[in-house]
């Protein structure tokens, strides 16, 4: 496939109107030549979010993030940049022309395309050994027993690894895939003296796949009690992320479409019994936790999620964690109340789509929390009601939970139950919540995510530096003299030397061709373009800025050499007193 042009790049960008595509996420209001609004990537209350409607940027001063109209449709769609100017394009009708590939681009698609052929072949041969081998017959029970029909198990491609230590090995040679390659599919292992071996013996395959059904792994269960660990993935690599996987989508995807929502389960065979009961929307998250990757992919295709993991503490926190991943997207996030010790594998066991216990397990997830009342119940659930202070404690806890959620009748029978159980008045309860947010640190821990931190605050040397390139990208005649004059030791960070060799080489367009995977760099690059138009600049505040950086470099190098007692040495006295009389002489004529 032949690669997006950059013209076409550029029309789409030209033709997109960002306010109306972040729009659909955060309600933004016009201050000025800007949009501002609630950062829809962190949980906020006051808006730290900017969009610069004319350079088609977006900037998040609370959290960071930042970019143009396709780095925010990348982000929040979940979507590969071609993928997200080709959803642009589309939007805003605009047509789009391809370019030869450049060869190093067409080697790694080709090579990924060599590896998802390669874990095809092998999954196919995991099945036709489950189904085959005599070498099986325990797996087969295993899974019989687990009520998990043959049916389910073809659809979903589960296999069963054999257990000699080079099948895949020399199935995969005389197919012609030399061991590097079975290696960077995740299929061999080396031992300490560098001879490789199968890196999946003796287990049950679960092949996982992207939401188009390209192989990206598998998850292997181990068949008896003594093989460790009990369940063993794909390495990470070139196909398999696990933060971004979710098993079962490439099944679930058209069912969560039609459904509305999807329903999270715990593990494999949990998406198996689900799909053979006939509940078809769910999948499963590889791990205890929902990371905000699978949020943001459930996103793409349901605005409900509805998470039914074995309530034990485990399930819990993995819940709690999910509160967070969710946090600033548009999903609503709904908890069913399993009973503890109980995962949908065991309720589900060998249950036929319409029975009864297949209605039951419906009606539970129909009947799903909202994951605030969830969590405050739980907060209810393991708080000391028994003394006063044990209430109190429990009050602050509950109360950003209550806050968190839209003012709104599920919130206020809430807040009488918690009255209720803490033997409060209900008054007291609803004012505390609507109380302005005064939240001790306790409070602000068990409910922020760390990707919300607000940064610290910038230091008067680091406001300078940003400060002298904001303007040098406002006078870009001026200053590329400036950036020249800066050197890497007047800078308070190696990201933001990386922002003035990038402005030297970029300094007409800053924002194109910044390379993606840098966020930070993009990040930062983004906000001095937005602060470039902000900033009122000329050379002489340049100068002056320059200046004081330089005063500051100087100051450090005298403190460095002053580090044992003694003087500073007299050339480094001298440029100090130079620069101190050449910034005293700025000041007053300006
Ligand atoms: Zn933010």
């Amino acid at each position: 496939m032949a690669r997006l042009s950059q013209s076409s790049i550029e029309q789409v960008k030209e033709a997109s109107d960002i306010v109306e595509v972040i729009s659909a996420y955060t309600d933004l209001r016009r201050s000025g030549a800007r949009f501002s609004g609630l950062c829809p990537f962190h949980d906020e209350r006051t808006p730290s979010f900017s969009v610069d409607p004319r350079e088609k940027l977006y900037h998040c001063f609370g959290c960071g993030v930042g970019g143009d109209v396709i780095k925010f449709v990348e982000e929040k769609e979940g979507l590969a940049f071609a993928e997200a100017v080709e959803a642009l394009a589309e939007r805003y009708g605009v047509e789009i022309e391809r370019e030869e590939e450049d060869p190093r681009v067409e080697e790694a698609r080709r090579r990924r395309a060599r590896l998802g052929e390669l874990l095809e072949r092998t999954a196919a041969f995991y099945v036709s050994f489950l189904w085959d081998a005599g070498e099986a017959t325990k797996a087969r029970e295993y899974l019989a027993g687990r009520g998990l029909g043959e049916e389910v198990l073809r659809r979903f491609g589960v296999g069963f690894a054999p257990s000699a230590w080079d099948t895949v090995l020399t199935r995969g040679q005389a197919a012609g895939y030399p061991p590097a390659e079975l290696g960077a599919a995740g299929l061999l292992t080396r031992n300490k003296r560098g001879n490789p071996y199968d890196s999946f013996r003796r287990r049950i395959m679960f092949p996982i796949r992207d939401g188009r059904g390209r192989m990206q792994g598998f998850g292997g269960r181990a068949l008896s009690a003594d093989q460790k660990p009990k369940y063993k993935n794909s390495p990470e690599g070139e196909l398999y992320r696990k933060k971004r996987t979710l098993y079962g989508i490439d099944q679930a995807r058209g069912a969560i479409a039609k459904a509305g929502r999807a329903v999270v389960v715990e593990g494999y065979t949990d998406v198996l019994a689900a799909h053979q009961a006939g509940i078809t929307e769910a999948v499963a998250v590889m791990g205890t936790a929902i990371t905000p990757e699978q949020v943001q992919l459930l996103a793409q295709h349901s605005d409900e999620v509805v998470l039914a993991l074995d309530a034990d503490r485990a399930g819990r926190e993995a819940m709690l964690r999910a509160q967070r991943a969710a946090s600033g997207k548009r999903v609503r996030l709904r908890v069913a109340a399993m009973k503890p010790g109980e995962d949908p594998a065991d309720t589900l066991e060998g249950v036929a789509p319409g029975s009864d216990a297949a209605e039951a397990f419906t009606a539970m997830i129909e009947a799903a929390d909202d994951l605030p009342v969830f969590h405050v119940r739980m907060l209810l659930g393991d708080g000391d009601l028994s003394s006063p202070a044990g209430r109190d404690r429990t009050l602050d806890e509950v109360v950003p939970v209550l806050r968190s959620m839209p003012d709104s009748i599920t919130r206020e029978e809430l807040e009488r139950e918690v009255a209720s159980r803490l033997e409060a008045d209900p008054g007291l309860v609803a004012r505390r919540v609507a109380a302005k947010e005064r939240a001790p640190a306790r409070e602000a821990t068990v409910v922020r995510a760390p990707a919300t931190e607000p940064p610290p605050p910038l230091s008067g040397r680091e406001r300078r530096e940003r400060s002298l390139l904001e303007m040098s990208i406002a006078l870009p005649a001026d200053g590329r003299e400036f950036l020249e004059r800066l050197t890497p030791e007047h800078l308070s960070s190696p990201l933001v030397a990386r922002a003035r060799v990038w402005l030297l080489d970029h300094l007409e367009e800053p924002m194109d061709g910044l390379p993606r995977e840098d966020e930070e760099l993009v990040g930062l690059v983004t906000q001095l373009v937005m602060g470039a138009e902000r900033e009122p600049a000329s050379r002489e505040a340049m100068e002056l800025t320059f200046l004081s950086l330089d005063l500051t470099m100087i100051d450090g190098e005298i403190a460095t050499a002053t580090e044992g007692g003694g003087d500073p040495p007299v050339d480094l006295q001298r440029r100090r007193a130079n620069l101190a009389e050449r910034i005293a002489h700025f000041e007053t004529s300006a």
